[in-house]
């Protein structure tokens, strides 16, 4: 019987949560010969670890801080990783690769029961993860505001992304107004999770529903901010494991077992 290897690639690599959602995933599909490996994988050697990874008959890899960008001229980037400008999903069989955040993004929020058409959104951030969820979103017809700290990153991402006429740069007013707003910068990520990317007293609308990306922790200050104001909050967890997803069915064929993976992704994080 042939392994069938997969894994993620990035620098560092150990707190990775991939190998725990797809290991369990081809376990409970009874995919005994797949497995997912953490690859550590230093920037100046990127080209030539990707070659040797093929070279290897390794199926696929996730790719991870800092390569996401760096990969771009060593693949086959479909239209969405070109538009997103980063890639973190490869098939290593036809180097065809694709970002897999904006689909696992949009996923999570419909599995919430959200739909964002014609919504106001708010998206705090202009990295990549913001990139991917300014372009899921106008794609599905919402109206968004990008919020960041650094404003001219926002105007660049807007005019990378082309989308001029359903997204603007603004500055934290724009959440007053917002039917939905989103985490997409790591404030209040692990170890600082006391902090939040809003002030306490920032006026939200009543009902409003915020999406955090951040999902270490499980529940963030923001999450207890929107709630306390009488909103809902959803954390970022259900994306990550709806954007491996988008791997695991590219390389094995079959749909994913999301529960599966969601269940072990919370057992690694201790929840
Ligand atoms: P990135 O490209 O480094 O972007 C970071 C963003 O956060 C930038 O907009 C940056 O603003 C902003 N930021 C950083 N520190 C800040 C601070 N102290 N105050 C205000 N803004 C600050 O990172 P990324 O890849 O987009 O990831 C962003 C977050 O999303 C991370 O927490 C990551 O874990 C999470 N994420 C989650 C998933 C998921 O599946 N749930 C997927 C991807 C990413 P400037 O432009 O001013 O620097």
């Amino acid at each position: 019987m042939t392994d069938m290897i997969t894994g993620v690639i990035g620098f560092p690599i150990d707190h990775s949560l991939s190998p725990v959602m797809h290991n369990a995933a081809f376990a409970a599909l009874g995919l005994t010969e797949w497995r997912y490996e953490k690859m550590l994988t230093p920037p100046d050697v990127l080209r030539h670890s990707l070659k040797e990874l093929r070279n290897h008959g390794v199926v696929g890899v996730n790719v991870t801080i800092p390569h996401k960008r760096a990969v771009m001229p060593f693949v086959r980037a479909d239209a969405i990783a070109r538009a997103i400008g980063a890639v973190n999903t490869i098939d290593l069989r036809d180097n065809s690769a694709t970002n897999s955040d904006a689909a696992g993004f949009m996923g999570d929020l419909q599995a919430h029961g959200v739909d964002p058409r014609g919504m106001r959104v708010a998206v705090l951030g202009a990295g990549g993860a913001a990139r991917a969820a300014v372009y899921g979103l106008v794609e599905a017809g919402a109206w968004v505001s990008v919020v960041n700290r650094t404003p001219e990153n926002a105007i660049e991402l807007i005019a990378n992304l082309g989308f001029t006429d359903s997204v603007t740069a603004a500055g934290l007013d724009a959440v007053e107004t917002a039917d939905l707003i989103v985490n997409a910068t790591s404030v209040g990520m692990m170890p600082r999770s006391d902090e939040s990317p809003l002030p306490d007293d920032a006026p939200v609308r009543t009902g409003v529903v915020c999406y955090d990306m951040v999902y270490r922790p499980a529940r963030t200050r923001l999450m207890a901010q929107i709630e306390a104001g009488g909103g809902r909050a959803i954390g970022g967890l259900g994306m990550l494991v709806r954007q491996g997803a988008v791997g695991f069915t590219l390389w094995t064929g079959q749909p994913a077992p999301i529960a599966v993976m969601l269940d072990a992704a919370k057992s690694a994080l201790g929840d």
